[in-house]
């Protein structure tokens, strides 16, 4: 949950990155050309939010939900007890030699102005920080670390707010396909057409993440999202406790790891492939490298046969901010579009959704 990632994907430092990303070696970031037709106009709108004026209004709209988000889920906390293997250390990014460390110190400064609170480190509050990087310090120039950043298992977490939300009287119809949302007017929906048969309700939220065009579609309704997919890789820790006490982001790598509990997360990687999600096992084992190189000692203390590998999709709105408001239906909501920010800016769009529903006659 990083507040402190705040800035869209389309930075102009990051566009002028794109081609050399796309083909490097071992590239983080990979268009599959059959997708390229579907995501044209798309990536204009994505390119066109890429100045420094439309970048930045995206940031501090990402920063306000963040915010809003963390505060809401410590309210949850004070009053619930949540376990999802949760760090509240905050995170690091480190930036290797002749990186992109300056701009970022640059950006941290804007992004302080809206509230993510930030310290630049050099090498030895690095090492103070998470003693696991020693072997390979001398490939950093310094950090970012941000305090207020917290991480845990969203799987996890889901679980827990379902849990929650079941003790207050919340039913969850699991296992059951929208097939259609059926509009009865022009303005309003009348019922969900669902595997189990129609289902209606006062007030609809839209919520299906990549899934949310393809419904949206019918009514009229064009939504701006293209799945963007991402890898996680997890691996048991077996009771080894040599390894980052927080999340650690390698700026160079894009590639960050999680601890969680006994396991440690790796994520990375952007690949436009439509709506493909097979686990793609060399991407996998790609992600797991880019950490090896970070953290060499874990070779020995992992399971490379028991390694967990997962891919899913991110929603990107060309922007970067999610779409979290009314429609042109009376009594139907949007809540999607998160992109990569979807668990941090989880309970802040809910928070904001829940006040719209009840503050107003939807
Ligand atoms: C590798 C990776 C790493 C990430 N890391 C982070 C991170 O560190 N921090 C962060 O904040 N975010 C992260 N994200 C982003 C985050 O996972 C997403 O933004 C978030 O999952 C979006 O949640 P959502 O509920 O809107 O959509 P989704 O999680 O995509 O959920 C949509 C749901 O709708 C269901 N659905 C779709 N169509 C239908 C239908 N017709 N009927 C019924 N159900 C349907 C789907 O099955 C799915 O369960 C990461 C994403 C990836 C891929």
């Amino acid at each position: 949950m990083t507040p402190s990632d705040a800035s869209p994907w389309n930075s102009p430092g990051t566009v002028r990155q794109l081609g050399k990303m796309l083909f490097d070696h071992n590239p983080t970031l990979k268009i599959n050309p059959s997708v390229i037709p579907s995501i044209v106009g798309w990536g204009l709108r994505f390119l066109a939010n890429s100045t420094y004026e439309r970048h930045k209004a995206n940031m501090i709209s990402n920063i306000r939900i963040a915010r809003l988000s963390l505060e809401a889920l410590r309210s949850i906390r004070q009053t619930a007890h949540l376990n999802y293997d949760q760090t509240t250390r905050g995170t690091m990014r480190v930036f290797p030699r002749g990186g992109r460390m300056t701009e970022f110190v640059q950006m941290c400064r804007e992004m302080k102005q809206w509230g993510v609170q930030f310290e630049v480190l050099d090498q030895n509050q690095i090492l103070e920080k998470e003693p696991c990087l020693g072997a390979v310090i001398d490939r950093y120039v310094g950090a970012v670390f941000f305090p207020d950043d917290e991480s845990g298992d969203a799987h996890k977490f889901t679980n827990e707010i379902a849990r929650l939300a079941t003790e207050l009287g919340v039913q969850l119809l699991l296992n059951t396909n929208i097939l259609k949302i059926v509009n009865g007017s022009s303005s309003r929906i009348s019922h969900l057409s669902t595997s189990r048969g129609d289902v209606s309700a006062d007030v609809y939220v839209l919520s299906l993440g990549s899934y949310s065009p393809i419904l949206a579609r019918p009514l009229g309704i064009s939504l701006p999202i293209i799945p963007v997919k991402g890898y996680s890789v997890t691996v048991a820790l077996n009771g080894w406790k040599g390894g980052p006490t927080r999340p650690v982001m390698d700026d160079g790598y894009h590639a960050m790891m999680v601890p969680m509990g006994d396991r440690l997360r790796m994520g990375g990687r952007a690949e436009f492939a439509g709506y493909d999600t097979r686990v793609d096992e060399e991407e996998g084992w790609r992600v797991l490298d880019d950490i090896m190189k970070i953290l060499p000692v874990l070779r020995s203390h992992i399971d490379a046969n028991a390694v967990l590998n997962w891919s899913g999709l991110r929603a990107m709105t060309p922007g970067g901010p999610p779409l979290v408001g009314p429609t042109s239906y009376a009594n139907l909501l949007l809540n999607t579009g998160h992109g990569p920010l979807g668990w941090t800016m989880a309970c802040g769009s809910a928070k904001l959704i829940s006040d719209l529903i009840t503050h107003r006659q939807v």
